[in-house]
């Protein structure tokens, strides 16, 4: 026997979820908010991309931002990536991939992947070109059109060489140092299914992020006369989203601003 269906609206959405909503849109007002500040004080007539930071909070917060005009959603994990990006698949949203990438992981990142923006060393673009390669013929496999070519950062370590040297252990947060962008720019730019799209960084600890941004911008200026299509600078997080508008970053990678502090790591 089925119980009549009662009258009235159907069942609200749960409470959490609605209070979640009114506190994301909130951090992201503001932080919209501070990049149009931002750019009015540098001058800029036109706004950089907001990429949202996503790592380590569910994919429940990523369709509540979906719904809230966000569309460019950064990870550091393939993992976590992945399973999010599957679960979002009725969604219009580009994944940026943004942390250290294993040269095995290069073929699944390939199948979601709008973006890698850590590309810092050769056997990477290989690895992500054979990538592309691989996803194109298992969807050709399923009658399914081949994907866009994989957008390439090339990230940039802007500390002293004795500090890359230091920590190139597991430790390491990743980048190619300045003088190696020309050699990895022109693998990228001959690899088949990549397109080189330009730098990312992320300010040295303890460095004046306005002078690290100044010196990407410098970098940038330098790939674009041999690659003018190469135009896309990523940089500025919570912290220093500022310093980046001012600098002339194209891109803005925000995590804890919108999303509130992350949950310990796990
Ligand atoms: C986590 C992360 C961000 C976002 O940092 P917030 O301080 O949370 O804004 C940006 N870029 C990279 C490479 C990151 O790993």
């Amino acid at each position: 026997m089925t119980e009549p269906t009662p009258p009235g609206p159907a069942p609200a959405e749960p409470a959490g979820s609605q209070a979640r909503r009114a506190d994301l849109a909130a951090r992201l007002a503001a932080v919209r908010d501070r990049i149009a500040a931002a750019a009015r004080a540098a001058g800029r007539p036109d706004l950089p991309e907001l990429i949202v930071v996503t790592k380590f909070f569910p994919a429940s917060d990523v369709r509540l931002l979906a719904g809230l005009g966000v569309r460019r959603v950064g990870e550091n994990r393939d993992q976590e990536a992945s399973a999010k990006a599957a679960e979002l698949a009725d969604l219009d949203l580009e994944w940026h991939f943004i942390g250290q990438l294993q040269t095995n992981k290069a073929r699944h990142v390939a199948r979601y992947a709008h973006a890698v923006q850590s590309v810092d060393r050769p056997q990477l673009v290989s690895a992500l070109s054979r990538g592309v390669a691989a996803e194109n013929q298992r969807r050709a496999g399923e009658g399914l059109p081949a994907r866009s070519p994989l957008e390439c950062l090339i990230q940039v370590d802007l500390r002293s060489p004795a500090e890359h040297a230091r920590d190139a252990g597991p430790a390491h947060r990743g980048g190619a140092l300045p003088a190696d962008i020309g050699a990895l720019a022109g693998l990228v730019d001959a690899a088949e299914g990549l397109r080189l799209g330009g730098l990312m960084a992320v300010a040295p600890l303890g460095a004046d992020p306005a002078a690290a941004f100044a010196r990407l911008a410098g970098l940038s200026a330098a790939l674009r006369a041999s690659y003018p299509g190469a135009d896309v600078v990523s940089a500025g997080m919570s912290q220093d989203l500022e310093q980046a508008v001012a600098a002339g970053a194209t891109h803005l990678r925000v995590g804890s601003d919108v999303l509130g502090p992350r949950p310990p790591l796990r």
